[in-house]
């Protein structure tokens, strides 16, 4: 959660093979993949130039792309591109690779594609990765307990936090105040600060952003603004009442200074 592969800087392809004349239809040395989802959650499709393909593993890199690729908590996105299915995205470098699956020839470098989301399920991963921040922020407000890790599904998560032991009451109080967030209906609002910038800032040094590689200069910022704010590359909903309802199925001990908790997205009731 708090620290998305998709925030380290894109590295630099390097063209080594051939090191001669780049024709048109070979990938220019630096290309990279716009990442269009980290300005925008709400995209559900995209027109794109494939710049690279590997046959082999029926893999295709976009110049642009509205996939969030797994990393972060966040599992890939699915849908359909060039009318293929997408079963898998990745992040290589600067590169974002769809694998899609099917037998069918897929499109040449130089082509120019069009992806479509499976909105439904990406919505449900923007509503439960807010919810996870909602949680974090909750949390660190009321107990002063910082998260150690989790991971999320479509409408399902689990996340650890460093309690030890869990307070009397703890599911039930957990609950209503994340109820009370999402009843307040607060912005989440996306902004990309000089890294100087960020590290000056309270929240994002409790929440870790000083452990992001020196290299990345700009960094992504997700505030829930009056709950939560952290260095976060994932795809988030607009406000926490988008969020609906999150029900706390289960909590259990990983050890010492390590409680997992297990959660429930559910329709606004
Ligand atoms: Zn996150």
């Amino acid at each position: 959660m708090r620290r998305h592969p998709s925030m380290v800087p894109a590295g630099v392809w390097r063209h080594t093979a051939g090191c001669g004349t780049v024709g048109s239809r070979e990938r220019l040395p630096g290309m990279e993949t716009d990442l269009l989802y980290l300005r925008d959650a709400y995209l559900a499709e995209v027109d794109a130039e494939v710049i690279d393909v590997d046959p082999d593993t029926r893999r295709l890199a976009l110049d642009r792309t509205v996939f969030y690729p797994t990393g972060g908590g966040q599992p890939h996105d699915t849908g359909t591109l060039a009318d293929h299915p997408v079963v898998d995205v990745r992040k290589e470098g600067g590169l974002v690779w769809h694998t899609v699956g099917g037998e069918a020839p897929l499109p040449g470098r130089g082509a120019t594609v069009h992806g479509t989301l499976d909105w439904d399920r990406r919505h449900q991963l923007m509503r439960t990765h807010s919810a996870l921040h909602v949680l974090c922020g909750v949390i660190w407000n009321r107990w002063g307990v910082p998260v150690t890790g989790g991971n999320m599904e479509p409408l399902s998560a689990r996340m650890d936090f460093e309690f030890d032991p869990l307070p009397e009451g703890f599911k039930e109080e957990v609950e209503r105040l994340v109820a009370d967030e999402i009843a307040a209906d607060r912005p989440i609002e996306v902004s990309f600060l000089p890294r100087d910038t960020a590290l000056d800032d309270a929240d994002l040094i409790r929440t870790k952003v000083n452990l992001i590689p020196e290299s990345v200069r700009e960094i992504r910022v997700v505030d829930i603004v009056g709950c939560d704010k952290q260095a976060d590359g994932g795809t988030h909903v607009r406000s926490t009442g988008e969020v609906g309802g999150v029900r706390v199925v289960k909590t259990e001990s990983k050890g010492k200074g390590n409680k997992r908790l297990r959660i429930e997205v559910i329709d606004a009731r």
